[in-house]
């Protein structure tokens, strides 16, 4: 039988989790669906991801809620993704930050990423006629930003490690407690997304200054929060085996003269008995191949996803 287009079929909802990761650090997870943090200020909130739509933005907002009534100052994005930004909206921030490269990709293939998210999630998009528009950023930076959050709770550290899950992913670092919020570029116990990845800087160079922060919590884009420096960097471990598993995978099959579908295979039997009951690894698996084998072929930047493409894609490797 044909599976489902990516996550179409994936109706049911999941359990959400509000855990409290320091004096005012909140990250919530939801079973593999893309998670959201939020750090307090000294009377402000910094938000950090804002979920696919303003409705679902305001159910994370509620839960934060009853935590703290400070009004959220800044919302940070980790990428231009549609499911982590289309929310932004409901957080009424001051200035949404986001890196240079992420500015360029939202205006560049913002709006075919939203119909191609749309049609690979649609549960994640709550009302969707709510979403007002493509979100753009009031600030941006190319390095690094520094917040300060006041009183004696310390700097709040946003950084770009190079190339990775996209062109413009950012961490955000919370020096004093050792917490990163990695985006994408981690994720722990879910399967990567990777297409519109550069697989090569990403499983190299990238991971291994995200590695320097020597973090002792990450909340990865999606999957469980890591509670130690060991589980830390296990999930930078499995994301980077990840990665290197498609590489060699993907690689080999070129180099034998094989076909793009004979790639998808190799790569997905690689991968299946360790990450195969992940979430989302189903999904993923055709468009991951389909840009690692382009980035083969000398494609830098990546190819625009469309529903169209999507679609194709999906029949000729997971059809
Ligand atoms: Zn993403």
């Amino acid at each position: 039988m044909a599976k489902p287009f990516a996550s179409s079929a994936d109706l049911e909802p999941k359990q959400e989790t509000l855990e409290v990761l320091g004096s005012g650090v909140y990250a919530l997870t939801a079973e593999g669906d893309p998670n959201v943090g939020a750090v307090e200020g000294e009377d402000f909130i910094v938000a950090i991801e804002a979920r696919a739509t303003p409705a679902a933005a305001r159910d994370w907002l509620a839960q934060l809620r009853q935590r703290t009534d400070k009004p959220v100052r800044y919302l940070v994005l980790t990428h231009y993704h549609a499911v982590r930004v289309l929310g932004a909206s409901a957080f009424e921030a001051e200035e949404i930050i986001v890196h240079d490269l992420t500015r360029t990709l939202i205006e560049e293939r913002g709006k075919e990423d939203w119909a191609s998210e749309f049609g690979r999630m649609p549960r994640l998009f709550k009302e969707p006629e709510g979403i007002p528009g493509l979100t753009r950023p009031t600030m941006t930076f190319a390095a690094s930003m520094t917040i300060p959050l006041g009183g004696s709770r310390g700097d709040l550290e946003l950084h770009y490690c190079g190339r990775g899950h996209t062109a413009g992913d950012i961490v955000v670092w919370l020096p004093k407690d050792k917490i990163m919020f990695a985006g994408d570029l981690v994720e722990s116990e879910a399967a990567l997304y990777t297409g519109d990845a550069f697989h090569m800087d990403w499983s190299t160079a990238t991971l291994d200054r995200v590695a320097r922060f020597g973090a002792e919590a990450i909340v990865g884009g999606r999957g469980r929060v890591t509670k130690s420096r060991a589980e830390s960097q296990a999930a930078i471990d499995q994301t980077r085996h990840f990665l290197n598993e498609m590489r060699r995978t993907v690689k080999d099959v070129r180099g034998r003269g094989g076909t793009l579908k004979d790639a998808f295979a190799a790569a997905h039997s690689a991968l299946a008995p360790r990450y195969g009951k992940w979430p989302i690894f189903e999904h993923c698996m055709p468009f991951n191949v389909q840009r690692l084998w382009d980035e083969y072929d000398g494609v830098d930047w990546p190819r625009i996803w469309t529903a169209e493409r999507d679609r194709a894609v999906w029949a000729a490797l997971q059809g």
